[in-house]
Formats: C-alpha cells, sequence, structure tokens
C-alpha cells in the first residue's frame, strides 16, 4: 500500500472497537483506593528526608527519590479548595451529568492536591480556600469514586494527621480566613435553635404551676419563650383539667392561639399525644392542624414513672412505636409539608430510623432529637451522645433534651459540639440551681447563657427554618 493509495481511497467506517481491559492501580494506589472503601479513611505518604506527605501516595518522593511506599499517614475528611473548574459538557466517560464542579482539593495534612468531584453547592458559590469534607460512597466500586464527593464541611477543622511537629510543617498549613460563602455558613454554625417544650404530656401544674393547660396559657407561655431566645415550641395540648388530649378541636384551638399570639415562631406538635393514644389518634390531629413540625418516634419502649431514689414503680407504660407506624407517621407527614423531628432515646431508635429512611420518604436535611433520661429509654452519658452524633446521618442536625437533671448537661454538650437545644416543663420543671423554674421561658434563658458561653447564640425562627430545611414563612 502507498502512501497515496490510502489518501485517495481510504474510507471511514464508523464504529467502536470494545477492547475489555482491567486496570491495576498499583501496590501503593491499590491500598490508597481500599482503605477508602473498607475503612472510610484517606491515606497518605510520607516522605522522611523532605517531609512532604503525597497523596495521591506514591512509591518515591518525586523531590527526594527516597522510597515511601511503605510510609502511611492518615490524613482526615477535610482540606481546602486550592483551584477548581466546572465541566459543562456531557460525556459518557464523566461521573457527573454537567454541569459539576471539579476541585482540587488539598486535604489538612497533605502537601499535594488531588482532583475531585464537588457538590452540595452551585458553581458560583465556590471560592478558592473553602474549606470542603469527603462524603463517601454507600455502595463502592473499588475507585476513587469510593469517596462520592466533597461538600462544604460543616465540621470544625480537626487535626488528625500524623505528621511531624509544626516547625516543619510548610507555611501553607496556616490557618487563613474564608471569605463570603463561607462566612455565611459559618455564622449559620454559631446559631443554636432553641426549642421550648412548654407542657408535655405528663407534667402537672401541681409540680409546676407555669405548665399551660388552656389554648390562651399555651399562647402566653410561648410568647415568653419567644422573647427570651426560643425559635420553636413543642406542644402537646391540654384539656382544662390538664389531661392530654388527641380532640382534633382543642389541639387545633391551642395551636392557632399560639400562632396568633406569636406568628413568628415554629410550632412543633406531638404525634405522641399521651398515654394510651391509638395510632390513628396519634397521627390523624397532626395531618388536621398540619404544624410546620411535628415529632416522630421510633422505637417501641417503656415509658415509665419512677421514683429515681428508690425505683418504685408509680406507672408501668409500653410506648408503642412499630416500624409500621414510624413509616406510616413519616410518610404522612412529608405528604402533608408536616418536618419530621426525629426522637431517637437509643442507638436502636437511630438505627431503626436508618433503616426505614431506606424508602425514601425522607427529605432532607432530617432533624433528629436526642432524648436522655426517659425511664425505659438512656440516661445522658456524653460517650453515647457522641455515638448518636456521629452516627446520623451526613447534613443532619440534631437538638437534644433530657429529664430532669439530664436536661441541662444534655442541652450543655449538644450547643457545645454543634447541636442545637431543647428545654422546657416537659422535660424539667427546675432551672440549674435546683429552684421551681417560674417557665419554660425561665430554661430558655439559661440555655441562651450556656450558648453565649460557647460563642454561640440564638437562631431566630426564621434562621432555624432556613437550618431545619422548613419552608420560609
Ligand atoms: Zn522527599
Amino acid at each position: 500500500m502507498s502512501l497515496d493509495y490510502d489518501r485517495k481511497d481510504c474510507f471511514v467506517v464508523n464504529g467502536k472497537l470494545a477492547l475489555p481491559y482491567s486496570y491495576f492501580a498499583g501496590r501503593v494506589g491499590s491500598k490508597f483506593i481500599t482503605t477508602i472503601r473498607d475503612q472510610k479513611k484517606i491515606m497518605g505518604v510520607k516522605c522522611d528526608k523532605c517531609n512532604k506527605v503525597f497523596i495521591p501516595p506514591r512509591q518515591t518522593c518525586e523531590r527526594c527519590l527516597e522510597d515511601i511506599r511503605n510510609n502511611w499517614v492518615e490524613l482526615g475528611n477535610i482540606g481546602e479548595v486550592v483551584n477548581f473548574t466546572v465541566v459543562r459538557y456531557n460525556d459518557g466517560h464523566l461521573p457527573r451529568k454537567a454541569p459539576y464542579i471539579l476541585a482540587l482539593i488539598k486535604l489538612d495534612g497533605a502537601d499535594t492536591p488531588f482532583a475531585h468531584i464537588l457538590d452540595g453547592l452551585k458553581p458560583e458559590q465556590v471560592e478558592i480556600g473553602m474549606k470542603v469534607e469527603a462524603v463517601f460512597a454507600d455502595e463502592t466500586t473499588n475507585t476513587i469514586l469510593d469517596i462520592d464527593h466533597f461538600a462544604p464541611s460543616k465540621t470544625k477543622k480537626v487535626q488528625v494527621s500524623e505528621r511531624a511537629p509544626a516547625e516543619k510543617a510548610p507555611a501553607a498549613a496556616k490557618i487563613e480566613p474564608q471569605p463570603g460563602l463561607d462566612e455565611r455558613r459559618k455564622a449559620m454554625s454559631r446559631k443554636v435553635i432553641i426549642t421550648a417544650a412548654l407542657a408535655g404530656a405528663a407534667t402537672m401544674k401541681n409540680q409546676n404551676p407555669a405548665v399551660p393547660y388552656s389554648p390562651q396559657e399555651f399562647a402566653e407561655e410561648a410568647y415568653k419563650c419567644y422573647k427570651a431566645g426560643a425559635a420553636m415550641v413543642h406542644v402537646h395540648a391540654r384539656e382544662d383539667g390538664g389531661m392530654a388530649t388527641h380532640d382534633h378541636a382543642r389541639i387545633k384551638a391551642t395551636y392557632d392561639a399560639i400562632r396568633g399570639k406569636c406568628p413568628e415562631l415554629i410550632v412543633n406538635m406531638s404525634s405522641a399525644v399521651g398515654m394510651g393514644k391509638t395510632a390513628e389518634q396519634r397521627i390523624s390531629q397532626i395531618i388536621h392542624v398540619k404544624p410546620e413540625m411535628a415529632s416522630l418516634n421510633t422505637n417501641t419502649m417503656n415509658f415509665s414513672l419512677l421514683d429515681r431514689k428508690t425505683g418504685k414503680i408509680f406507672i408501668d407504660f409500653v410506648f408503642e412505636n412499630t416500624f409500621t407506624m414510624l413509616q406510616n407517621f413519616g410518610k404522612a407527614m412529608e405528604e402533608n409539608g408536616v418536618k419530621p423531628e426525629i426522637e431517637v432515646y437509643d442507638m436502636g431508635g437511630l438505627d431503626n430510623t436508618m433503616l426505614i429512611m431506606k424508602q425514601g420518604f425522607f427529605s432532607e436535611p432530617m432533624n433528629f432529637n436526642f432524648v436522655w433520661g426517659v425511664a425505659g429509654g438512656q440516661a445522658f452519658r456524653p460517650d453515647a451522645f457522641l455515638c448518636l452524633k456521629n452516627a446520623i446521618p451526613a447534613g443532619a442536625n440534631f437538638t437534644t433534651c433530657g429529664v430532669g437533671n439530664d436536661q441541662f448537661p444534655a442541652v450543655t454538650m449538644s450547643c457545645l459540639v454543634g447541636g442545637h437545644m431543647r428545654v422546657g416543663l416537659e422535660d424539667n420543671i427546675r432551672i440549674p440551681n435546683g429552684e421551681m423554674a417560674k417557665g419554660s421561658y425561665e430554661q430558655v434563658e439559661w440555655a441562651v447563657r450556656i450558648a453565649e458561653c460557647q460563642g454561640r447564640e440564638p437562631a431566630t425562627p426564621d434562621e432555624a427554618r432556613e437550618i431545619m430545611g422548613l419552608k420560609k414563612r
């Protein structure tokens, strides 16, 4: 075949050659990928000679030519964007539909950046220097996409690398102020949502006379809590005599009285109502009133009244929350525009939620309330708190409440680790010095003080709506 022949007579056949092949990432590269897959940890390698930490890891230091293949260091999941581009065309081999953001991300503790997908914000919101956090894939593929993507970091910077002491660290490790979007996010993370649970089903006026029964009393108490710094009230309506009620008219009247007196406040209604109510009585009133938020309970459990000094049982009660109820209540709430506040009394309740959420009816972000000190649930323990906090889905919010003496320790811890706070006479009738609370509002005042000691400030109701994913008013 001459060249002339080729040029004149060549013809084109459009088609594809399928060439099956297996790609091996190499010994070092494979360990990097499988550690992400199996342990959800991102590892780099460090050169002991020049002290550089490389990611993706490699066999040899490109500066010193040292063999560094066995010198693994664990990096955190958080880093910063050092550069980015927006992919604006679609192609079969790309991991996302355009447009998506491809960022160069330098993990805390690493000296080299690597490229990955940045999700969770619009292209125009990306900024160089913003903090981002790895989100690991649920289903693994043995590729770098076992980190599904990076998203704007909600976690404060935590140094977890094993790298050398500060004097050897390069200048780039300096913490620098993050402008723009990051400032907004930081500002919102300083906000703490304070909820006042005004009555509950069991606290009575003979225990604390400020417990509201009538719609008017609920409205007055809600207003005082709002003035003190609460963004939300949690409500179990009562009859005039103080009994918890599932009566639609009474519940609606209570709800309307609060909204009338204090239109800004978020009203979160109970779907537990009180002891001995049927599933139908519990959910139908929520559908009738359609509050912005309602409690959703996650496990069947003992829910008893005991003398905590003697262990003597006053009331023994099984609080029924089957999977079917969790599913039906959750669906009914989402379908009626009521955001569930998911009540978690122990790790099992959280696991129940994680199972049922696979059905896909919960809207993001999910909002959890960790409940401590129920006789039948678990007592407040800081390490158990961290377990729950670390186990909720990424992007979810959490608040907390505690019965009696568990109340203020639990809300203090929640505030300290970035969560929100629920106080109120439903949970505790006293203030931290042991005196009778003048009302739920006095506990709100204490919660505000606790938050301020930690550099956080109470969210307004509209800020709380933004954080918890409620519709704007
Ligand atoms: Zn080196």
